[in-house]
C-alpha cells in the first residue's frame, strides 16, 4: 500500500485530473485516455481489486453509481464500465479502479 500510486493520487501526492470527490471515492481522468471519456473511479481505502473489495457491497454500489451520475454530468448516456480484476485480466494498478469509458463506439469482446 506504500508504494501504490492511486493512493498516492488520494493523498494529492501525485497531481490528477479530479472531476469528482467526496469522503468515500475519487473520479479523474485516465492518463493515457483509451477512449475521448476515460474516467477512473477509485475508493479512497486502498483495496487491491473488485475481489478484495467484495467486502465492502455498499462501497460498489456507491461507486458504480456514481459513475453513472458522473458521465451523466458530462453529457454521456452510453459507455463502458470496466474492472480489470487480477493481473490476467489486464489488472496493472493494484488499487480497485473502475474505468469508465466513452464518447466512441465499443467492441466485443474486449482484447
Ligand atoms: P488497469 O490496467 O485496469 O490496472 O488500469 C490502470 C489505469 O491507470 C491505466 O488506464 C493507466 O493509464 C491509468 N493510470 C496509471 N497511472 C495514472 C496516473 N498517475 N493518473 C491517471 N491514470 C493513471
Amino acid at each position: 500500500m506504500g508504494d501504490c500510486i492511486f493512493c498516492k493520487i488520494v493523498a494529492g501526492e501525485i497531481p490528477s485530473q479530479k472531476v469528482f470527490e467526496n469522503e468515500k471515492m475519487l473520479v479523474f481522468e485516465d492518463i493515457n485516455p483509451k477512449a475521448p471519456t476515460h474516467l477512473l473511479v477509485i475508493p479512497k481505502k486502498h483495496f487491491e481489486n473488485l475481489s478484495d473489495a467484495a467486502s465492502d457491497p455498499a462501497l460498489l454500489g456507491e461507486m458504480v453509481a456514481q459513475s453513472s451520475a458522473v458521465a451523466a454530468s458530462r453529457g454521456i448516456k452510453e459507455f463502458r464500465l470496466v474492472a480489470n480484476n487480477g493481473r490476467e485480466a489486464g489488472q496493472v494498478v493494484f488499487h480497485l479502479h473502475f474505468h469508465i469509458l466513452g464518447g466512441r463506439r465499443m467492441t466485443w469482446p474486449p482484447g
